[in-house]
């Protein structure tokens, strides 16, 4: 292996777009006219994300624990380490951690001509998430 270029630090995800305990490392960012970005994405027990969507949709690669994804209309669906979900263009959705487990996923997306990766909505009613 090479190493080529040295990896921005660990970043926590901002209280605006995550509910809980979020850290975000990324391991591939758009150098011109390369435009996927791809993140490891650590959710602590009852972590995740707000309500989003990604213009040119989005793999999730779940590396380790248990988690979560719902896309609008659908049920709250399981997610273990192994699993791979697409998420469609412009489809609403969240995920994240399961109530009492750690949850790793790799994510990776297409930036938009203007660089955006996603566009953020409110957060998911407590109602909603799992007890
Ligand atoms: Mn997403």
């Amino acid at each position: 292996m090479r190493i080529t270029r040295k990896r921005p630090d660990t970043r926590r995800g901002p209280a605006e777009n995550f509910t809980g305990e979020v850290w975000l490392d990324e391991i591939a960012s758009p150098q011109q006219p390369f435009r996927t970005r791809m993140f490891s994405v650590h959710f602590a027990p009852g972590a995740h994300t707000a309500w989003h969507t990604h213009p040119h949709g989005q793999v999730l690669h779940v590396t380790e624990g248990e988690g979560l994804v719902q896309r609008k209309g659908g049920a709250v669906e399981p997610i273990r380490a192994g699993d791979t979900v697409w998420i469609e263009p412009d489809e609403w959705h969240w995920h994240g951690a399961a109530p009492r487990t750690f949850m790793t996923h790799l994510a990776v997306v297409e930036a938009a001509e203007d660089g955006t990766t996603a566009c953020w909505y409110e957060h998911v009613d407590p109602a909603d998430y799992p007890a």
